[in-house]
This record gives C-alpha cells, structure tokens and sequence, in this order.
C-alpha cells in the first residue's frame, strides 16, 4: 500500500534528482592539448608517438604521429603496431601540413596509415591541417565510416569550415583563432553541434578561451559549456 509519507517521499526524491541536474558542475572539455589537462577538464592530451616517451599514455590521451614528424621517426611499421593496441581515446593529432618542410608524400602515407588505424579501432580522429585541406577531404572520401572527426586548431574562413561540418566532421578551434579575423567569423557562424575547443600547446587557459569564445558567439559560458560537453559525451561516451 503506498502511505501518504511515501508519496512525499517520492516527491523530495523526484524533486531533489532534478535540483542535482541544474547544479551539476559541468567540466570544461579541452579537445587537443600537449599540456596536462588543467582543473575541472576533460578532454584529451596529444602525445606524439616515435618523438615523446609512451609513459602515462592512457584513458584520457590521442596517439599520433604529427606530420612535423614523419622523417624523424624512423620506420611506419612498429609505430603503427603499437598505435593498434596502445590505450588511447583518439587516433591523432595526424594529418597534412604544406608549411613545414617534411616531405609531403610521406605525409599523406602516414596519414592515410593512421585513418585506417581510427577506423580500425573505432575511435575518433584528430586532425592536423594546414593547407591541406583538399588533399585531406580526398582521403577521408574512402572512409566514411569513421567514429568522428575533429580538424584541430582550425584556421580558415567560413566556406572552409562548412565544408568540414556538412560532412559531420568537427571543428576544434583554440586562440590562433581569435587573431584571425575570417577564422573569428567561421567560429561565431559554427553550428553548436560541430564545436570544439582546445588550448593545444597554450597561450592561454582554457576557461579564458570559453569566455572569450562566448563573447563572439554571443551566448553565455554556461551554455557554451552544455554544448561542447554534449559534444564530447556524443563522441567519446
Ligand atoms: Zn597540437
């Protein structure tokens, strides 16, 4: 038989559920950073595999190997072996860069090696890209597939980041973006859904990039915040 007292009870439960829902601190989600994730973060941090120790890779870190890399790191064939079964959230940061000086050709085998690895495994991607942008959609054509995909540290005006997002791919954008005014453009027309951000090797805290990105995009930090953890909870579970 259910008491009058039970009924109350129940309310104040129900009630109570919904009163944790609102209050729950919602972390600040720092997408790619070679930095130890700062207070009250999640994310991901980025090792570079065949050029950093492989100690205290694990839950919360992307393993890749950055096209800067691709000639210092000897053979792709051990690097990949361990890249199968190494304990990480995301394959990445890879990808395609027409501004440094490593033989391009062999980026695009490292790359392409280590899509076939995200895919594999089934987990995210996350992209290194600059000026490459083609050449990397072309790629990414053959495996559509992928978990998800984030273009890290995204500079570029609103056309490109269209291109990225109507394919379902995720933008990640970090300071450098706010010193580019078509970039600044790109991130305040960016649909909620695709954003990410990400203090990378760091000029700033990530809770300042939330505010000041919220300032462009005319919303409040704590919606912000809803947002780009939906995000990474749709993603990374
Ligand atoms: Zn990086």
């Amino acid at each position: 038989m259910l008491l009058f007292s039970h009924f109350f009870a129940i309310a104040k439960f129900v009630y109570l559920c919904g009163e944790e829902r609102q209050h729950r601190v919602i972390p600040f989600v720092d997408i790619h950073t070679h930095l130890p994730l700062a207070e009250e973060t999640i994310g991901l941090t980025s090792h570079r595999l065949g050029i950093e120790p492989t100690a205290g890779i694990g839950a919360d870190s992307s393993v890749g190997i950055h096209p800067w890399d691709v000639e210092k790191v000897g053979a792709v064939e051990p690097l990949l072996r361990q890249m199968r079964s190494i304990p990480c959230r995301a394959i990445g940061e890879a990808g395609l860069d027409k501004a440094c000086d490593a033989d391009f050709s062999r980026q695009m085998e490292f790359f392409e090696r280590q899509v076939v690895i995200a895919a594999e495994r089934n987990i995210p991607l996350i992209i290194h890209c600059v000026r490459a942008q083609s050449e990397i959609l072309a790629i990414l054509r053959h495996y559509p597939n992928l978990k998800a995909v984030i273009f890290h540290g995204f500079i570029g005006s609103p056309e490109q980041a269209t291109e990225l997002t109507s394919r379902g791919y995720h933008i990640s954008f970090g300071f450098g973006a706010l010193r580019s005014p078509k970039t600044v453009n790109a991130l305040r027309g960016c649909s909620g859904s695709a954003l990410f951000l990400e203090s990378d090797t760091a000029d700033g805290s990530v809770s300042t990039l939330y505010e000041q990105v919220a300032e462009v995009r005319k919303v409040d930090v704590a919606t912000l915040k809803r947002e780009i953890y939906d995000n990474y909870i749709r993603i990374f579970g």
